[in-house]
């Protein structure tokens, strides 16, 4: 069946503005670093996709590694576009990045001029656009100057390939410099994707400082600690869940088994809030006005949507930030 999207697709998100830039971003986007992969379901994802944008969901994030395997993301994206979103094109958000791994040999990987700019050619390709609205580096490069870095960025942008740059885990004295770089260039320095929860919390140890400071926007990954800040685990861990794949080195089933008993007494919370966990987690990271965007993944439309209604609770009594404090300490 051919996608129309909801006439009611702006009703119920929030849009942020992103520091003090012309962009606004919804409240919470969809990230496609898993379950948009060559493994996974295409019909899965259709129905994510199309479910996000009719709910609001005018940003999609993606990054030249996503899949696995890497590329299979944006290849996955390219269809849909073609079936589903190309009419839409200027109601999206797209954003790519260029940092991890991506092909063998010296320039593949890091923040080289070589590597980035060859990167996002290689990514408007897979994703068969003429531009992305957000182009990043995705790490920083301890070895390139920042000059180098930030040059490829504003490279991207005049050769009409970016609309806007952005910067992913940066430390905040990296991301003042970058900043400044940016600006002297005449390319600002639109957004900082950190990653962010209840359990990874370095970006309050100055970085939202800087960004607050600065103008720039802040779009925060994993806020449900890549499921654990859901129900998804208080059974044990399912065989289809995120811990169980190997491939996914970076949640292991000891992560899980180590956060539960804190995971099981913030589940408490979050009922007596009337929200699921899930949807305490993620309007707990948009508690600060400096965060633009909460950056969401889910493996389902029915996850999608227990999270999307978190912005039917964003607020937190004095009681509940030290209640959720208290269990984070314990
Ligand atoms: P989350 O912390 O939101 O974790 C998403 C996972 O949590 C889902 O895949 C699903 O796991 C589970 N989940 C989601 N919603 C629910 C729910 N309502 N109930 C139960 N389980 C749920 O974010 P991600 O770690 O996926 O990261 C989000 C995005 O952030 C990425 O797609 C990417 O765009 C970006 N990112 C950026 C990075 C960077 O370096 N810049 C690094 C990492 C992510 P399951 O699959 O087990 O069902």
């Amino acid at each position: 069946m051919p996608y129309l999207p909801s006439d009611s697709r702006y009703d119920s998100m929030t849009y942020n503005r992103v520091g003090r830039s012309g962009l606004k971003l919804p409240a919470i986007s969809l990230g496609w670093w898993y379950n948009f992969g060559g493994v996974d379901r295409l019909e899965n994802m259709r129905a994510i996709a199309r479910r996000a944008f009719d709910l609001g969901v005018t940003h999609f994030d993606l990054a030249n590694d996503y899949g696995p395997p890497p590329g299979s993301a944006e290849e996955n994206f390219k269809t849909l576009f073609n079936q589903d979103f190309r009419p839409y094109r200027d109601e999206l958000v797209i954003s790519t990045k260029a940092g991890y791994q991506m092909w063998k040999g010296p320039y593949g990987e890091w923040g080289s001029r070589k590597y980035l700019l060859a990167s996002l050619d290689q990514s408007l390709k897979r994703m068969g656009l003429d531009y992305v609205d957000i182009f990043y580096s995705h790490r920083p490069d301890p070895e390139t100057p920042l000059e180098e870095t930030m040059g490829a960025l504003d490279s991207a942008v005049r050769q009409g390939k970016a609309l806007y740059v952005g910067i992913s885990s940066y430390s905040p004295e990296m991301t003042r410099e970058a900043a400044r770089i940016l600006r002297e260039m005449g390319t600002p320095l639109l957004i900082h994707q950190p990653s962010y929860n209840m359990f990874d919390r370095w970006i309050e140890g100055g970085l939202l400082d800087v960004l607050s400071g600065e103008g720039i926007g802040c779009i925060v990954f994993s806020p449900l600690a890549q499921g654990q800040l859901t129900d998804r685990y208080l059974g044990g861990i399912p065989s289809d869940a995120r811990a169980s794949k190997t491939e996914r080195v970076w949640l292991t089933p000891d992560h899980v088994k180590k956060n539960l008993p804190k995971v099981e007494q913030l589940n408490e919370l979050a009922k007596a809030r009337g929200q699921s966990l899930a949807q305490m987690a993620i309007a707990w990271t948009l508690r600060n006005p400096v965060v633009t965007s909460s950056l969401i993944g889910a493996s389902s439309v029915k996850q999608l949507e227990d999270n999307l209604a978190a912005l039917n609770n964003l607020k937190f009594s004095d009681e509940e930030l030290g209640r959720i404090e208290e269990i984070l300490k314990s």
